[in-house]
């Protein structure tokens, strides 16, 4: 990732600046060579007015008496040459394009446009910028004026830019590798040691966290995203914890008895019937094992999150009608009364399987933990929004410090425990489990010694009943 980084910014980098030499080249070369013109021109046009015509042939004067226009008219005629354009001949060459041994013929006179223009040449000391222009005596005499320059200045300061560029771009590339290399650390050290705290975190110290910069960017986000998430784990792990030591508990208690009776029936027993009575009373014990397990199995299968709901529309009365059905016989050995009106028609979105089991568990505790002779209402309604089962009892009721915990695997309130009513607090744990998965609440409203109600609310039927 460092040498990413540092590659790309260096890339970048070295682009840049070579498109911005790129640039400032060509607006010097521009800018020389526009310089070069106006001052050719400019000195073209005002050595023309020096020119006098004698016998008929332009010539310049040596400028006696003025030490400025003598100076100006030796430097402006440095590179200059006249032909005549009637014969073709050569009337004056300066020495200087002399030696650069660049002169016309006949022919060549004859073919050169009259008009003014300006031509660049290539010769062997370098570029030559040329004005022509033409000259006509007062007989009407035309003759070619050509006055040159050399660009060779401009050439060299144009060359001495490319190589400073040149010298400048890789120690410009080399300046942005080392500090993009030692920025780019900077920016991902904060990563490296998330990383190696992130390694070291085990189950056994999930308790560490990921160091915050305060800094409230992007890096912090994370490392508070990844806390959250180690908070989550770590709430999951203890709550696994916990899980796993109840049920050691659980099963430890009833194998204790089981060991416990089948040991005095091993000292004590004498005839069939003491066996028989001890089979018989560890037949209950393997029952109620049996019970847990399963109650275990369904709700390890339900948080696996292997389940899958089948949500379908259904009529909430029919299923009530048939749960109720068959806790009858059993209410009916209590002396409960169970009351439900069937007559309603109130559908639900949801499984129906699993909306069973929630009502059976409620239904189950209610005529549990209701005395003798008491009375269990089922009632169904509907919201706006909801539909509502409704499972009441006149029951013992549940102490206020208890209702937070109720639907907490393994808890059980003490009234339960003390009445040595039969459970083992994992009912209330799968009711909320179901009502969860279908996006639904429950409300408990219930006081110690006047009953229990809980109410589910669950989504209302839209689609068409199967
Ligand atoms: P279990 O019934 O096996 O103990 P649950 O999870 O079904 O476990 O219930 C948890 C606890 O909530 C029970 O132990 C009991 O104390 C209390 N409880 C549940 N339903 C009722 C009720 N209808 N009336 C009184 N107490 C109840």
């Amino acid at each position: 990732m460092r040498f990413k980084l540092t590659f790309f910014y260096t890339a970048i980098f070295t682009g840049l600046i070579a498109v911005m030499f790129t640039i400032a080249y060509y607006l010097l070369s521009q800018d020389l060579e526009s310089t070069a013109t106006t001052e050719l021109l400019e000195r073209g046009s005002a050595l023309r007015g020096y020119f006098r015509f004698e016998d008929g042939k332009p010539v310049l004067p040596a400028g006696e008496g003025d030490f400025e226009i003598a100076a100006f008219i030796r430097t402006a005629s440095r590179y200059m040459q006249i032909y005549d354009l009637e014969s073709g001949e050569l009337v004056t060459q300066s020495p200087d394009l002399n030696i650069l041994g660049f002169s016309f013929t006949r022919r060549e006179v004859d073919g050169i446009s009259k008009e003014p223009a300006l031509v660049k040449v290539d010769t062997d000391k370098g570029r030559f910028l040329f004005f022509n222009d033409r000259l006509v005596g007062a007989d009407g005499h035309a003759f070619f004026l050509q006055v040159g320059e050399p660009l060779e200045p401009s050439d060299e300061a144009l060359r001495r830019f490319a190589r400073l560029a040149l010298l400048l771009l890789p120690l410009g590339v080399l300046l942005a590798g080392t500090s993009g290399y030692v920025m780019a650390g900077r920016a991902l050290s904060p990563i490296r040691t998330m990383a190696k705290t992130a390694q070291d975190i085990e189950v056994a110290n999930l308790d560490r966290r990921l160091p915050l910069l305060h800094n409230n960017d992007d890096l912090d986000r994370l490392a508070r995203t990844f806390n959250d998430m180690l908070d989550r784990l770590q709430h999951a792990v203890s709550e696994m914890r916990q899980f796993t030591s109840s049920i050691a508990h659980e099963l430890r208690t009833p194998l204790t008895a089981l060991r416990g009776e089948a040991e005095v029936a091993l000292l004590q027993a004498k005839s069939i019937d003491d066996y028989r009575g001890l089979i018989g009373s560890q037949l209950e014990e393997f029952e109620k094992l049996t019970r847990l397990i399963n109650q275990l199995l369904t709700l390890a299968r339900a948080e696996s999150g292997e389940l899958r709901l089948d949500i379908r529309t259904f009529d909430a009365a029919a299923l009530l009608d048939d749960v109720v059905e068959t806790f009858l016989p059993v209410a009916a050995e209590k002396g409960i009364k169970i009351h439900f009106d069937a007559q309603q028609k109130i559908s639900i979105d949801g499984d129906p399987q699993w909306i069973e089991r929630a009502v059976v568990n409620l239904l189950d505790n209610a005529i549990k933990y209701t005395q003798e002779g008491g009375t269990v209402w089922v009632d169904l309604a509907q919201g706006p929004h909801d539909s509502r089962i409704e499972i009441r009892d006149n029951g013992i009721g549940i102490p206020q410090s208890a209702v937070a915990h109720i639907f907490d695997r393994f808890y059980r309130a003490d009234s339960a425990r003390g009445k040595e009513i039969d459970g083992v607090g994992l009912g209330l744990s799968l009711v909320k489990w179901i009502v969860d998965r279908h996006g639904g609440t429950i409300e408990v409203n219930t006081r110690v010694g006047a009953g229990s109600s809980f109410v589910l609310h669950l989504p209302r039927g839209a689609g068409k009943e199967h």
